[in-house]
């Protein structure tokens, strides 16, 4: 399909979808930013209009993934899996396969070279786990633009290797010392840094989140998983799938993909969420598919979150860093009211049983939070006929979570290897 037709086509069929002109989507969305940053809004609002129809950019940045990160990432015909279930023709879509490892790469360099034609020489980002971090120090090395990350000092301990080559890109990487030292303080910190430099430098919200407009930007440059998705189904099949999934953290692999369908009513879209140790236990971040999250306005935007009856976020949980988020993206909090995209979540448990199946299957190793799309699928599955089309947005590989997966798996003698590591070190 060439980068005209998909221009095109991203929107035509996502159009319906669009914010309105305050930013909301249904009653969910909108921008609660302090005064002092309007203007910044103000000018990433123009320039997000300006390129999000303009045929040259849309094909400026497909030539860029195509050359650095190997877009497009296959659809790969999952026979095995297909074949151990007898139910439905499993595909997965392989987001596994871009350069760092997983979807992030497509916004972090979109809004890099937003960042540009912005005339900005410096980009700032919060990263959780690490991953957008990485994702956006990398873009920020290839196009020539300095990096600051924030990160709580308590995931920085988590995940260190991130931190190590984030440093190694290039980037300054900032510890933040207060609150709980996670993502929301990082969230902020990297707001306070930008009240005082939006002249030079953009902010790359890494989620489908936050005020108006990022939710719009990150699923725009997201978009381009569902146009090949779609396209790559109707070449194999002659038709498109019946049901498509993929794990929701803050919802950008999500909306990635389910954009390639949303005009398309007969196919089913499935969001799964980490259910974590299970319903009511306290310890999930499932927001939306267990009842247990409300509306409410925080971190500049209003969604469906999982806090107290005083408006106090939840501590949330999952063995799967990138899902672990008390907020959800405006545009999954509507599609989900309006009935479009139905929500499940898989709990720590189901995850790690439906890593094994796909492992031992398929020879993929699926990141945690992208055995949480295999996990809500294969529990439907029991419903299904051989004739059902289904595919799996493979977000991201799960090489980082080699301690957390073995940890899943009570592999001992990875245990033991770390120890002998660790004490050789010490
Ligand atoms: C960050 C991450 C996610 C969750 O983020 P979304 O914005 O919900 O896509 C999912 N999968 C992988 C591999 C990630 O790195």
């Amino acid at each position: 399909m060439s980068t005209r037709e998909n221009s095109l086509h991203y929107a035509d069929s996502a159009s319906e979808y669009f914010a309105s002109a305050e930013g909301y989507y249904g009653e969910f969305g909108g921008s609660f930013i302090p005064e002092i940053l309007v203007p910044a809004f103000e000018e990433i609002k123009e320039h997000f209009e300006a390129i999000r129809y303009d045929e040259r950019f849309w094909q400026q940045y497909c030539s860029f993934l195509s050359n650095y990160s190997g877009r497009p990432t296959p659809l790969t015909y999952a026979d095995r899996l297909t074949e151990h279930f007898g139910r439905a023709q499993i595909y997965i879509k392989r987001e596994d396969l871009n350069h760092t490892g997983a979807h992030k790469l497509n916004n972090a360099l979109g809004q890099a070279m937003l960042a540009k034609k912005m005339g900005k020489t410096r980009v700032i980002a919060e990263t959780g786990a690490g991953q957008h971090g990485v994702a956006t120090a990398t873009a920020a090395a290839k196009l020539g633009l300095s990096a600051t990350i924030y990160m709580g000092r308590e995931d920085m301990e988590r995940q260190y290797s991130n931190v190590f080559w984030m440093k190694r890109l290039g980037a300054e990487v900032i510890g933040v010392d207060y609150g709980s030292k996670t993502l929301k303080d990082a969230i902020n910190e990297a707001l306070r840094d930008w009240v005082s430099s939006f002249e030079s430098t953009h902010y790359v919200l890494g989620t489908a989140s936050g005020a108006h407009p990022f939710p719009a930007i990150v699923a725009f440059f997201q978009s381009i998983v569902g146009i090949e998705a779609k396209e790559q189904i109707q070449q194999a099949m002659g038709r498109l799938p019946d049901r498509v999934y993929a794990c929701v953290g803050g919802g950008s692999n999500a909306l990635g993909i389910f954009q390639g369908f949303f005009a398309d009513e007969g196919v089913k879209l499935y969001g799964v969420e980490a259910g974590g140790q299970g319903a009511r236990t306290g310890n999930h971040a499932a927001r939306i598919a267990y009842g247990e999250g409300t509306p409410g306005i925080a971190q500049g935007y209003k969604t469906i979150f999982l806090q107290n009856k005083d408006g106090q976020m939840n501590d949330t949980f999952s063995l799967a860093a990138g899902l672990d988020y008390v907020g959800v993206s405006p545009i999954l909090a509507d599609l989900a009211q309006k009935g479009r995209v139905q929500f499940s979540a898989a709990t720590d448990e189901e995850v790690i049983q439906a890593l094994e199946i796909v492992m031992t299957n398929e020879g993929l190793i699926p990141a945690l939070e992208s055995a949480h799309a295999f996990a809500g699928a294969f529990k439907d599955i029991e419903g299904s006929t051989k004739s059902d089309l289904i595919i799996i947005n493979m977000s991201g590989r799960g090489d980082k979570d080699i301690f957390n997966i073995a940890e899943g798996l009570k592999d001992d003698e990875w245990k033991a290897f770390i120890n002998r590591k660790y004490n050789q070190l010490t």
